[in-house]
């Protein structure tokens, strides 16, 4: 069905911003997204860039706009972890099946290129104007300098606010009777850090493995950058006895690294200059319903779901929210109403389902990835999966690599932990792990309870 042309406003020129204008301008309305940062594209990047996981999710919504080329020549594809487990030699775990990856890619460099492709495709962009207010019946934004400033006032047929987890858009709807909302921060921060190149240009470490440091509360990652260097982010408590508020000085950063990480020490050049330069930030998952007013304004990605970033599906999420949305505006047509009805209807189970599963990817990636009992777990369920594909799917998979339902992944990978669960109490399963006798067990199990669908 087609639509007829609207003027709508997208607010927030981020990823999913910038991805949704491209998707609105295809669709023949005219679009005009607001933004209170400069222009992107203007602004001098020292190269260090904070890189993000896109997996099958996001190039499914990128190839609906013929753009997954485009962007895949500026990522690095990922086919495994490299874990570096402390007083061990380093070792990899493949993340799926032949030819499955997460790839690797820079925010900024992402960012920009997608501004540049909306650009092209006839979409308008307004920098350095700040949304400090919106009329949710008539979709008229207010712009302005300051709040307490004279404000610009510009009405649209239509409002998206992707404005991030700290929306404007949904702070005036978070004012409405019978909204709700929830935040939770995690008692966890993060700070970035860089491994540079070498001299030559080349990475320090593999540059096609997510590189996992686990220590138990805390742990560090590492994902290659396109000019050799590695993005790392350290996520460690805010206070207790190991924490960030117990490192105020270069010495006890020092002491720190080479306590839990002395491998990572070596490589990173300015470690105790940039520690204290670099921010330590806050997570947080935010929670909230309904994301629509009327046929007048809807809310997506990060504005609609903020989730903590242990799945690398936040962006993820996003741009399915997009192509899910598409698919019912072509089924709908002018119907705004029921497009926005349908849309939230169908994501907001899905936002919740990788929001709990985030969370969950943190438990597993900073503490149990060094646990024996779950490593064994994981290796039985490998094996099973690699034995019996279409009986088994690791929840990583479908998440990662299937376009399945969120709620779907969630429901059955609960279903697969209780069997596993039941299968790590048999006897001597450390030596029989992989015997006919645990194969047997498993397919019994599978059968005694249906597959959960959503
Ligand atoms: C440490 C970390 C690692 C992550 N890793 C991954 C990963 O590996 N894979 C993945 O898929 N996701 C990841 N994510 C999540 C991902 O970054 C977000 O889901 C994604 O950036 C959301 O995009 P967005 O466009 O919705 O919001 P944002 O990126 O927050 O963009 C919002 C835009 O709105 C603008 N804006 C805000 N308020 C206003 C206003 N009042 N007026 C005008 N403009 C406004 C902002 O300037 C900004 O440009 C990670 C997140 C974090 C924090």
């Amino acid at each position: 069905m087609t639509q007829t042309p609207k003027n709508i406003a997208i607010v927030g020129s981020g990823l999913v911003g910038s991805l949704l204008a491209i998707y609105l301008q295809r669709f023949g309305h005219r679009i005009t997204v607001f933004d209170r940062r400069p222009d992107i594209r203007t602004i001098e990047f020292s190269g260090r860039s904070i890189n993000l996981a896109m997996s099958d999710r996001g190039w499914r919504a990128l190839r609906e706009v013929e753009i997954e080329e485009q962007i895949k020549k500026i990522a690095i594809p990922l086919d495994k972890r490299a874990m570096h487990v402390l007083n061990e030699p380093e070792y990899f775990q493949k993340y799926g099946k032949e030819g499955e990856a997460i790839w690797s890619i820079s925010r900024g460099v992402l960012n920009r290129k997608m501004i540049d492709l909306a650009e092209a495709a006839g979409v308008t962009f307004k920098f350095n104007e700040k949304v400090w207010d919106v009329d949710l019946p008539t979709a008229t934004l207010y712009t302005g300098d300051s709040e307490k400033s004279e404000w610009k006032a510009y009405h649209h047929d239509i409002v998206f606010g992707c404005d991030g987890a700290f929306s404007r858009i949904r702070h005036k709807m978070q004012r409405r009777s019978r909204f709700n909302y929830s935040q939770d921060f995690l008692e966890v921060g993060y700070k970035e850090l860089t491994i540079p190149a070498n001299k030559d240009g080349s990475h320090k470490l593999d540059k096609h493995s997510f590189h996992i440091w686990p220590r138990g509360k805390f742990m560090f990652i590492a994902m290659p950058n396109l000019d050799g260097s590695f993005t790392c982010t350290l996520f460690l408590p805010f206070e207790g006895e190991v924490s960030f508020e117990k490192i105020t000085t270069k010495k006890q950063a020092n002491t720190f690294f080479s306590t839990y990480f002395p491998n990572v020490m070596q490589d990173i050049e300015n470690l105790t200059e940039d520690f204290f330069k670099n921010p330590t930030s806050a997570m947080v998952t935010m929670k909230c319903y309904p994301w629509t007013y009327w046929n007048k304004v809807a809310l997506v990605g990060d504005s609609a779901h903020a989730i903590v970033p242990f799945y690398g599906q936040g962006m993820n999420a996003g741009f399915e929210d997009i192509y899910s949305l598409s698919r019912i505006m072509k089924k709908h047509g002018d119907d705004w109403e029921t497009i926005f009805q349908t849309y939230e209807k169908e994501r907001k189970p899905n936002a919740d389902a990788i929001a709990e599963l985030s969370y969950r990817n943190f438990m597993e990636m900073s503490s149990k990835t060094a646990d024996k009992s779950f490593l064994l777990q994981k290796k039985i369920e490998k094996w099973f999966a690699e034995k019996h594909p279409s009986l088994w799917e690791p929840t990583y998979s479908r998440v990662t690599f299937s376009h399945s339902a969120y709620a779907e992944a969630l429901a059955i990978g609960d279903f697969q932990e209780r069997i596993m669960q039941e299968v790590m109490k048999m006897p001597n399963i450390e030596t029989q792990w992989n015997s006919k006798k645990v194969e047997e067990r498993i397919l019994q199990l599978l059968q005694s309870a249906p597959v959960p669908r959503v």
